[in-house]
């Protein structure tokens, strides 16, 4: 199955991404988060590549458990660090003998410092546009790309950003998953850009429960933009008090996705650093995007 075939667009549904295990319990989480989401039918899981070696084994064999073992729809990431164009069609090999039909296809990032210099494998390729084709060249994959609300942070400015995103896009994505970023209008100005750029492939937004203040440096890094000053004021009375930080911030978080949603967002997808419970809460209990399971009013 496909993920483009998962997001029927008449209802809104969400997805979840998961990271290769680190050790046993690690694992042991992950297998536990999978099990017990499961159970709400995500439109799709993905698992993501790890920066090097070992990392990159654990996600095909995760990967490939999701496909074998569970009712799940799975997408493999894969980047082009440190691979020969030659290593990337196996990966890729492996992934369709493991029945894995969808693909994110990316650039990555240097291994160590990720603001380091790029450098290319020498038999390798430069940019996620031309690993949207190979992948796309291997075989019948559904394909997804990432996208940067605020702009690549190696993009000289938006403008050029959005003209490189349109252009990979259109090597053929099926669909570009956001990244982290604060306000809903920081999404939408992206979509918007990329519509007025003519292009009308499906964006989806990239939101993680607030639950922690790790997760708001997390987002910091991540999308290279600061925590705006109405969401630090908002926040900051808490930071004493684990309990009431996570109960405003999944507030935020909520009042994030339902502003999404009314924008006619057709899928959230949830980055769950391997854990279920928020993403839960917030699927089921607070948005009610799982039919057959009642959602709790919030207090
Ligand atoms: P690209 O689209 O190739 O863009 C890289 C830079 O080059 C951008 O600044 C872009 O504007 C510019 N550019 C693009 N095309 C051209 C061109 N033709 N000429 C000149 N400049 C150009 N990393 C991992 O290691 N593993 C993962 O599993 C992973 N999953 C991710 C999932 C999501 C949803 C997101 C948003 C990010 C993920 N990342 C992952 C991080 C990602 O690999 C890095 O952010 C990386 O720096 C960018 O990858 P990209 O695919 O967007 O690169």
């Amino acid at each position: 199955t496909k993920v483009v075939d998962r997001i029927p667009g008449d209802r809104p549904v969400f997805s979840v991404e998961f990271m290769p295990p680190r050790d046993d319990a690690d694992e042991l989480r992950l297998w536990n988060s999978i099990r017990s989401l499961e159970g709400l039918d995500p439109a799709f899981v993905s698992v993501t590549y790890g920066a090097g070696g070992s990392g990159r084994d654990r996600t095909i064999r995760t990967t490939g458990r999701v496909v074998t073992e569970t009712t799940l729809v799975s997408m493999a990431h894969l980047t082009a660090v440190d691979h020969s164009v030659a290593e990337l069609r196996n990966v890729i090999g492996w992934y369709a003998s493991l029945g894995i039909r969808n693909v994110l296809a990316l650039r990555g990032d240097p291994p160590g410092d990720p603001n380091g210099e790029w450098v290319r494998h020498p038999e390798g390729l430069n940019y996620a546009e031309e690993l949207v084709r190979l992948v796309r060249s291997l075989g019948d994959f559904c394909v997804g790309v990432s996208a940067f609300p605020y702009g690549h942070p190696r993009s000289a400015d938006l403008d050029t950003d959005t003209r490189y995103l349109v252009s990979k896009l259109r090597a053929g994505a099926d669909f570009a998953i956001a990244q982290l970023f604060f306000e809903a209008e920081d999404f939408l100005r992206l979509r918007d850009r990329v519509a007025a750029a003519g292009c009308e492939t499906v964006l989806l937004p990239g939101v993680m429960p607030l639950t922690t203040p790790r997760i708001l440096s997390k987002t910091v890094e991540l999308s290279g933009e600061e925590v705006p000053a109405a969401l630090v004021a908002r926040m900051d009375r808490f930071t004493g008090d684990p309990k009431a930080f996570r109960e405003e911030g999944m507030n935020v978080t909520t009042e994030l996705c339902e502003r999404l949603l009314a924008e006619g967002v057709p899928s959230l997808h949830f980055y769950t650093f391997n854990r279920a419970k928020a993403t839960k809460e917030i699927v089921v209990d607070r948005l009610g995007l799982v039919p057959g399971r009642k959602a709790q009013p919030v207090a």
